[in-house]
């Protein structure tokens, strides 16, 4: 099986981030899931390392298994960052679709190494509450990868501390819905920060609204 659909979404999400300004160059990196197919084996398809969104081919895709090693020849070379990618399907069987972006606004954010509290409704409903940034780990390494996971706890975005952000989900569209709302969130909160004082969502509908985010995944209480 070639999985020439699901490789060909990932192409589409690379390049609409692209046009949007989340990611640059060969920056940012996204993967998914496989249906397991009556095969035990399981199977991811992983953004390439290295290579620019502009020009990305289907082909360019990599097939990957649960240890993100790349399947077959010339399989190509899976994204520097699928530790990262590996750690968060190990840890959460929800998950279907990730995408990893060094998108301005939630970098500022990462940079500042300040999380973002509930302050549109809709951020507690989609991605389950604060974006927390997570404490710092090296480009590439396990270390990032665990940092990332904890900072994530059972939402759907976290903040990658001096680094970026990544959003999961149970499909890549849903993953990209979410991947652009924390994009506008920090936006919104980086300019409400520097005009003014930030009045949070209050805290009984954030409760609701949680309730709500875990009956949209299936994600039992914590
Ligand atoms: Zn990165």
């Amino acid at each position: 099986m070639n999985w020439q659909n699901e490789r060909q979404k990932l192409v589409d999400t690379m390049q609409k981030l692209d046009r949007l300004g989340m990611v640059s160059g060969s920056s940012g990196n996204a993967s998914v899931r496989l249906p397991a197919a009556g095969t035990k084996k399981k199977l991811f398809l992983v953004t390439p390392a290295g290579v620019s969104y502009d020009t990305l081919t289907i082909d360019q895709i990599v097939l990957v298994d649960e240890e993100m090693s790349p399947i077959g020849r010339d399989a190509g070379i899976p994204s520097s960052e699928a530790l990262l990618h590996k750690a968060v399907y190990d840890s959460r069987r929800d998950v279907d679709a990730i995408i990893h972006t060094h998108s301005v606004y939630a970098s500022v954010q990462a940079v500042k190494a300040e999380a973002i509290p509930p302050i549109i409704d809709e951020m507690v409903v989609y991605i389950g509450g604060t974006i927390e940034v997570s404490e710092y780990g090296f480009p590439g390494t396990v270390e990032l990868a665990e940092k990332s996971v904890e900072a994530l706890g059972d939402r759907r975005a976290a903040i990658i501390r001096n680094h970026g952000m990544f959003a999961v989900a149970d499909s890549l569209k849903e993953a990209l819905r979410v991947a652009e709302l924390v994009e506008r969130i920090a936006k919104i909160y980086v300019n409400a920060k520097t005009s003014g004082t930030i009045v949070p969502v209050p805290d009984h509908a954030v409760e609701a609204e949680r309730e709500m985010y875990l009956k949209r995944t299936g994600l039992k209480l914590a």
